[in-house]
């Protein structure tokens, strides 16, 4: 979409019959907001949405180092953002500009719209899909502020933890932003307490832990104490399918993410082979859009949240949380897919982070911009990775153990990675050693047949050589096979741990009521599409196993 286009559907007009049908269906009534009065501010949770009568809205960003007008909502126009769905904090604050007329309407009132006036609900959710792109593109906004070094792993984790949560923020490089002196001088801190957060002239925290940083910002949302139809453990694409349809289908839902939704679908930058996105779509817009539709439907996800055990009472999954809460689950689904193995060669450890990503998109990207890069691994996941990467390197090396990147890869990558001139195959290939000081400089690489060595100047490795599955916080009575995938199924029908008079169905584990589904199941296609139709596939038995309960 070009900017004009993306400019009217952020800000459409909402037309006499169409303002009156939302006032009626929210039994909204005219209010009056004075000159300079505040609609709603920056930092407010479920604020309200207010559709303009008369008069004008100021919508003001405070996050930079000066006050910026960022839309002037007239008659006809609305405020809001995706906040409204995903019930985080507003980035920016409504102000009245001369005396003006609104219809306003609570969070809960608009999200019943949303689902049941379709024609009113696509202008509203387009708008405020295109309103965070908007900002999230916009040189002027500035969002939150993290200081710190591109050598520093704490930084480069804040950084990770916020992109992958599409929390909008600017980072400001210690070895080479301009402004750093000045903006230390301002919050009152000195290099050594980077990475430091800051939000408009306040200075939030210093190197905070995630979970630190997300009840600062107000990003996790309280869980209710009390029991859901279904919990899901994991918000990858199996993870939030199943929120979409759970929820959707009037189950009470809530979903437990240990560190951002999207899972590893959230780390591509560009899926080519799910279906309906034909020039393909990146993992953070599809994950992006799914928590929209969850939150949409009423799902509840709580992130960061680790689970890290599971207690079963009577015919209740007791969901044991890594700060010591308990979630109750009538049905349970584990889909908490698989983690990219660790690289293991020598010094990896210290430059994980300042070096050694398991990763490619823009946060790490930005980091080796016009240098050379090292892939290693050659299945789809490492050629994505190569791709994209040769986009922002000067080059990118792939590292194989094997002799033919066809064995392992989709045609379709190999084909565009022997066009790209800046990609270089290395077949038969390990790296054997990592050196640097404080950060990554420089690898070692040996060719497994002639044992030939070389050293490859680089600041970042990109691994990608397979994947283990996240299934070491479950009890025995979740049967897994060899390698640590659940089992599901019929079969399990002889497990000691099945205590139920019916056969396992098609997804549920070796405990009546509990499911898996995605890359973490034992025989899954490792794929977001079938994540994606696994997820939605277990509420159907989820309803099932409620209804013999
Ligand atoms: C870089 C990359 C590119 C890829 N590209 C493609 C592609 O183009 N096409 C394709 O079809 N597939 C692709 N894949 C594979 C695809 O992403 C996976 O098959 C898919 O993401 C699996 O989804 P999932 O929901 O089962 O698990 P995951 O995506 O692994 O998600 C699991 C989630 O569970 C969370 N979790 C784990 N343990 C816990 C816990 N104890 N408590 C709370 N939360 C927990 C994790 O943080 C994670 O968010 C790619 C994978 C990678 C890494």
């Amino acid at each position: 979409m070009n900017e004009h286009n993306l400019l009217s559907v952020a800000f459409p007009k909402l037309d006499e019959i169409q303002i009156s049908q939302l006032a009626g269906c929210t039994h909204a009534q005219p209010k009056l907001f004075r000159d300079g009065q505040t609609l709603f501010a920056v930092g407010e949770r479920n604020m309200n949405f207010f559709v303009v009568k008369s008069g004008e809205v100021e919508i003001v960003d405070y996050s930079g180092d000066e006050r910026k007008t960022i839309a002037i909502h007239r008659p006809g126009e609305f405020t809001g953002d995706i906040s409204h769905l995903t019930g985080l904090p507003a980035v920016v604050s409504g102000i009245a500009r001369g005396d003006c007329e609104v219809y306003e309407i609570t969070g809960d009132a608009l999200r019943q719209v949303l689902n049941q006036c379709p024609a009113i609900s696509d202008i509203i959710l387009q708008a405020f899909i295109a309103r965070r792109q908007l900002l999230r593109e916009s040189p002027n906004f500035t969002g939150l502020r993290v200081i710190g070094s591109r050598y520093s792993p704490d930084t480069f984790r804040v950084r990770d933890f916020l992109s992958k949560n599409r929390i909008l923020f600017t980072w400001v490089d210690v070895e080479n932003d301009p402004n750093v002196d000045r903006l230390l001088r301002q919050f009152g801190v000195t290099e050594s307490d980077t990475p430091v957060v800051a939000c408009g002239a306040m200075l939030l925290l210093r190197n905070p832990s995630n979970r630190q940083l997300a009840d600062a910002i107000g990003i996790r949302q309280p869980l209710d104490d009390l029991v859901y139809d279904l919990v899901v453990v994991g918000a990858g694409p199996a993870g939030l399918a199943a929120a979409v349809y759970g929820a959707s289908e009037g189950l009470r839902t809530a979903v437990l993410e240990q560190t951002a939704p999207g899972g590893q679908a959230g780390s591509s930058m560009r899926i080519e082979n799910y279906l309906g996105f034909p020039t393909g779509l990146t993992g953070s817009e599809l994950a992006g859009r799914a928590i929209l539709q969850a939150n949409k439907f009423g799902a509840r996800l709580s992130v960061p949240t680790l689970v890290n055990r599971l207690a079963f009472e009577n015919a209740y999954t007791l969901v044991r949380l890594d700060g010591g809460e308990t979630v109750t689950a009538k049905c349970l689904l584990i889909a908490t897919g698989a983690d990219y193995r660790r690289l293991g060669v020598a010094g990896a450890d210290r430059f994980e982070g300042t070096g050694v990503y398991y990763a490619a998109t823009l946060a790490e990207a930005h980091l080796c911009q016009g240098s050379q890069v090292v892939v290693v691994g050659g299945g789809n996941s490492a050629g994505q990775a190569a791709v994209f990467l040769s986009g922002h390197a000067h080059s990118v090396l792939i590292v194989i153990r094997g002799d033919d990147l066809y064995k392992s890869m989709s045609s379709y990558l190999v084909q565009r990675i022997e066009q790209t001139p800046n990609i270089e195959l290395l077949c038969n290939t390990t790296i054997r050693q990592m050196n640097g000081n404080g950060h990554l400089a420089s690898v070692d690489i040996v060719h497994s047949k002639t044992g030939e060595e070389q050293t490859v100047e680089t600041p970042g490795v990109f691994s990608f050589i397979g994947a283990d599955p996240r299934t070491s916080w479950l009890p025995p009575e979740i049967e897994r096979d060899g390698k640590g995938f659940v089992r599901t199924g019929a079969d399990l029908a002889r497990s000691p741990y099945w205590t139920s008079g019916r056969h396992p169905l098609l997804l549920e584990t070796s405990r009546p009521g509990v499911f898996a589904a995605g890359d973490v199941r034992s025989g899954s296609v490792k794929r977001v599409a079938s994540a994606v139709g696994e997820g939605a596939m277990a509420v159907q038995f989820v309803h099932e196993h409620l209804r013999h309960m």
